[in-house]
């Protein structure tokens, strides 16, 4: 029997990077993946196919998690498509660095709005699902700069930091139901989000993991199987750093 077998899982910002791992991962471990991201694209198109072709349904949804009514929209629409949502997955994010003194309003707002409001967003619309079926698992992706800061990432450590302390408040909210929720905590994963660095950047980065080398976007999806599964249902309200051991 597969991990997540018979489970339906909902994941936000799939289309590239992390969350498409997570997708892949879920649908390899038997689970039917319901994928938001921004707009419908070739990406969105060919994680449809690359998930059936694991032999589970995979659906893609034009769905902006920091929209409070298209993320209310959005599991309904999920419900009637697939039945329930055993598992969601927050994961879509952004960055706008900057040093402060030279942050714009605009960035901050922005980097806010769709890494932390999204996560109120879609939590409180699935919330009535979960304590409807007594079950159910939250992931939400934070980061090491949530935990440690970082310069030049106020908006993007604030906002991460943010999610933290959400998570472990719906971890109490929602616990006696059986609704569990953790948070991931990933240092320096190659993606397109971190494309951007420079090589300097990227070398003092490493030379801080002990296991000296970036990380891999299945490096995080196999600790998002985890804390989907029943292997951690005993597990709420925690972050687990999935970093290579960076010290920050
Ligand atoms: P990415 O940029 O490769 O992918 C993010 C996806 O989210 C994109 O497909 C994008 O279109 C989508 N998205 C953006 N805004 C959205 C919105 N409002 N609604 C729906 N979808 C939206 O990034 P990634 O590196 O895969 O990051 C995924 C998550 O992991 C983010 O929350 C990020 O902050 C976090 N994270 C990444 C790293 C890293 O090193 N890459 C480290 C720590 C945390």
């Amino acid at each position: 029997m597969k991990l997540l077998e018979n489970k339906k899982a909902l994941i936000t910002g799939a289309a590239r990077g992390i969350g498409r791992a997570i997708a892949l991962a879920y649908a390899a471990e038997g689970a039917d993946v319901a994928f938001t991201d921004i707009r419908l694209d070739d990406d969105t198109e060919s994680l449809v196919k690359e998930i059936e072709a694991l032999g589970v349904r995979g659906k893609a949804y034009a769905s902006d998690a920091s929209n409070f009514e298209q993320s209310d929209t959005l599991i309904d629409e999920v419900v009637k498509d697939f039945g329930t949502i055993d598992i969601l997955v927050n994961n879509a994010g952004i960055t706008r660095d900057n040093l402060l003194m030279r942050m714009a309003e605009t960035d901050w707002d922005l980097v806010i709005k769709v890494n932390l409001k999204s996560v109120f967003n879609m939590t409180k619309a699935v919330q009535r699902v979960m304590l409807k079926q007594r079950s159910g698992a939250i992931i939400n992706m934070s980061s090491v700069v949530g935990i440690a800061g970082n310069a030049g990432q106020s908006n993007y450590s604030a906002s991460k930091a943010g999610l933290i302390g959400f998570t472990k408040s719906i971890a109490q909210e929602l616990g006696s139901r059986n609704v569990r929720c953790n948070a991931i905590a990933p240092g320096f994963i190659e993606t397109a989000m971190t494309e951007k660095l420079t090589a300097e950047v990227r070398e003092s980065w490493i030379k801080n993991i002990p296991l000296r080398r970036s990380g891999k976007p299945t490096d995080v999806a196999n600790i998002a199987i985890f804390l989907a599964s029943d292997l951690s249902s005993y597990v709420t309200g925690q972050v687990i750093n999935v970093c290579g051991g960076m010290q920050m």
